[in-house]
């Protein structure tokens, strides 16, 4: 009887967290793991304070921007939600993905898994979002209850306001989880690298809309937890005579012996007839200088990234400080899709900060499949079945 009602009351209490909190999950773009710290930050450093951080939050392959903000908000390695890069070719739809078509951007059928904004709903909690991979697309048949079609230079102060009108609305209307997104952090690092001077200034207007967000929290006296993320770092380029690799300088292909997909910091290259794909492995394996070519079970295992067919038959991977030539760039520059788990440029941020939150709690680094669940605890929602593990963050909770 004592055991049925411990039981009882435990179901209770779950219950009355899920009604109870919050997640504000936010993503500066770009935002490189060590940068709060070099550059003092004042809200940054004040999260990590008042809340939880780690050492850094690493990326999944490739460490690019729609792969990984995906894998944020379901748990799973991109070559496991099917959203395996920015660009690709899907051999059953006989198309591209490309971030610039909406058409194929808001098609479904390239998102798998269970996002947070679905699998809320589907426990009974509203969701939205201001922005984020996923959340334009019917995904398993439903969009996020509240939700904006991507506008670049949307200004970043509206988009705070708008959240914090959701959080204002009535409870039964009310978001219990929102999704928020920045790029100015990515966008600037591209075209002067990430250790620049105009870089520096957007980390400084970073820390202001940060600073509002926690004052925006303070002021609604809602229980929200504020999760701030970004998807990958910055790797500084600098022009060198052999920064490019041009493939053409490589390997001729006969007419439509392959199709590409050019991602910069790797190729993708599906062969159309699997008889030519000895030949071409072994043209480009006996060139190798500054870049890998992998089969697709050549794949280091530790990505996770071998057994989706939008992968490339072949996939051609650049070494640091190199790049696969695509357009013209400044002598110095930023990108990222290097290797998270050798290239420490490519480290990610995590905080977390709010009434679930251990004030001044830390995790050693971890890879990011592991937030989505994180978030699930705290809304008092079981995750579905994914490949993040609730036990990597649980010690950030009280
Ligand atoms: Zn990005």
């Amino acid at each position: 009887m004592k055991l049925l009602l411990a039981s009882v009351l435990l179901v209770f209490s779950l219950h009355l967290s899920a009604q109870e909190s919050y997640v504000l999950l936010v993503s500066f773009d770009g935002f490189r793991y060590d940068h709060a710290e070099h550059y003092k930050l004042p809200h940054f450093l004040q999260l990590a304070k008042e809340g939880a951080t780690a050492p850094f939050m690493r990326p999944s392959y490739p460490s690019k921007t729609f792969p990984n903000h995906y894998t944020l908000v379901t748990g799973l390695y991109p070559g496991n939600h099917g959203l395996v890069d920015n660009a690709f070719y899907d051999r059953e739809e006989q198309v591209f993905y490309r971030t610039n078509n909406r058409d194929i951007v808001e098609d479904a059928a390239f998102y798998g898994g269970t996002p947070i904004w679905q699998h809320a709903q589907n426990n009974g909690l509203r969701s939205a979002s201001y922005f984020w991979v996923g959340s334009e697309a019917p995904v398993l048949g439903k969009y996020p209850d509240i939700y904006k079609i991507y506008d670049h230079d949307f200004p970043n102060d509206q988009r705070i306001d708008s959240v914090f009108s959701w959080f204002a609305l009535p409870k039964k209307e009310r978001p219990s989880v929102v999704t928020l997104y920045f790029s100015i952090v990515d966008s600037e690092s591209h075209d002067f690298g990430p250790n620049s001077e105009e870089n520096h200034q957007t980390l400084l207007e970073a820390d202001r809309l940060l600073g509002r967000l926690m004052e925006g929290i303070q002021k609604s006296g809602l229980p929200i937890n504020l999760i701030v993320v970004s998807d990958h770092g910055m790797y500084e380029m600098k022009y060198d005579v052999d920064t490019y690799i041009d493939l053409g300088d490589l390997i001729t292909f006969p007419r439509d012996a392959v199709k590409m997909s050019n991602s910069e910091t790797h190729i993708h290259l599906y062969v159309n007839d699997p008889d030519d794909t000895g030949w071409i492995y072994d043209r480009l394996k006996s060139q190798e200088k500054n870049y890998k070519v992998y089969l697709r079970d050549e794949i280091p295992a530790l990505w996770h990234y071998s057994s989706n067919p939008r992968i490339g038959d072949l996939l051609l991977v650049a070494s640091p400080g190199h790049a696969f030539r695509v357009a013209s760039r400044n002598e110095t520059y930023g990108t990222h899709g290097f290797d998270p788990y050798t290239v420490p440029e490519m480290g990610a941020i995590f905080y977390a900060w709010g009434p679930n939150i251990k004030p001044g709690s830390s995790v050693p680094g971890f890879q990011n499949i592991h937030v989505f669940p994180f978030m699930c605890r705290i809304l008092g929602i079981e995750p579905p079945e994914c490949d993040g593990d609730v036990a990597v963050l649980e010690p950030l909770l009280k």
